[in-house]
């Protein structure tokens, strides 16, 4: 097994299926862009062997489906059952549920059991304002239909000061009384906002959304596992609600993630643009694949940094 100096090894991988969207979020998405595809895509099948040989190189356990938005992508119908069938702990994807009512009857004959939802807010107006895509009405059915098949949902918010600030309280009372956690996302200095004064503008740390929170609720901290991004809170009688805390409390430390992009790339670490192209490598006999295949995931592992920095590119593109 991989390991570095941190204890840190590869044991979650993130697959961008595309980085096409359908939205163009204000803190993922300069203005006036939008977000495409990638000129040369990996197919289904490339995506399906990459993960075959990435648990064997890397011993990945757990896969999380990403974008983009995974769900436009024509791949996501094959490429769902077929990671679905592979010895994993774990498979879900993250969406921004625009497309998740019309595709349910695949999600929940893949056996999926849970996703992740990213919803901003229940203001209609305001929605439009922060996705530039989609509309809330579809996402709140999607959401509905997914809970209607017994799939647990978590949903990620990304509080933004001039945008969203006022939805925290609104947000976690719709989670907790559909039994869904509410996760909120710190901004991360990622893409645009890298060197952008709008990032310390919106920025709404941890404690002014615990702050906003202990005003209606009471709450503790529980126990969240080693490799988890959030840090985890329980409102007795209720229910549960996280914040991944990327400046507030990083957890650079504990990292054990791994990303592929849709074009062929495998990135060690979401603040590093370092990347490594392994499509044509995919094309070798397995007894080649695997030892180069080893060692591209030794330079992967250092490419990984002890504190989040902020990085130009990768977030758009490979899904966070
Ligand atoms: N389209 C899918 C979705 O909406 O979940 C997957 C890709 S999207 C980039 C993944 C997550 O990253 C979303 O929850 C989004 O809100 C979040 N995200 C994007 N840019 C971010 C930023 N600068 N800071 C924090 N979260 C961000």
């Amino acid at each position: 097994m991989i390991v570095d100096r941190f204890g840190r090894r590869f044991r979650n991988l993130r697959v961008s299926l595309t980085a096409a969207c359908n939205y163009a979020c204000t803190y993922c998405v300069p203005d006036g862009r939008r977000l495409m595809k990638a000129k040369d895509e990996l197919t289904a099948d490339e995506l399906v062997l990459a993960v075959r040989y990435l648990m064997q190189a890397a011993g990945i356990e757990k896969i999380r489906i990403t974008g983009g938005e995974p769900l436009i992508s024509s791949k996501f119908d094959t490429f769902l059952p077929h990671v679905m069938a592979l010895p994993l702990k774990d498979v879900s994807f993250t969406t921004n549920g625009q497309m998740l009512e019309r595709k349910i009857s695949i999600i929940r004959d893949a056996g999926v059991q849970r996703i992740n939802v990213s919803l901003d807010t229940l203001d209609a107006e305001r929605f439009r304002q922060i996705a530039r895509g989609g509309d809330l009405a579809t996402v709140l059915r999607g959401i509905d239909a997914a809970l209607d098949s017994g799939i647990r949902v978590k949903i990620n918010m990304v509080p933004i000061k001039t945008g969203n600030a006022d939805q925290v309280l609104p947000m976690l009372e719709y989670c907790l009384e559909r039994g869904m956690e509410l996760r909120f996302i710190e901004l991360m200095r990622m893409g645009h906002l890298v060197h952008s004064a709008a990032y310390d503008r919106d920025f709404l740390p941890m404690q002014e959304i615990l702050d906003a929170i202990a005003l209606e609720y009471q709450f503790t901290r529980t126990d969240a596992p080693y490799d988890s991004t959030s840090v985890r809170y329980e409102i007795p009688g209720r229910g549960f609600f996280g914040i991944i805390a990327n400046e507030s409390e990083p957890f650079c430390a504990s990292c054990t993630r791994l990303r592929l992009s849709s074009d062929g790339y495998l990135y060690g670490c979401l603040s590093n643009a370092n990347r490594h192209y392994i499509r044509d490598l995919l094309l070798e006999p397995a007894h080649v694949v695997l030892p180069r295949l080893q060692g591209i995931l030794m330079t992967a592992l250092t490419d990984k940094q002890e504190a989040f920095q902020g990085e130009v590119t990768v977030m758009k593109l490979i899904g966070g």
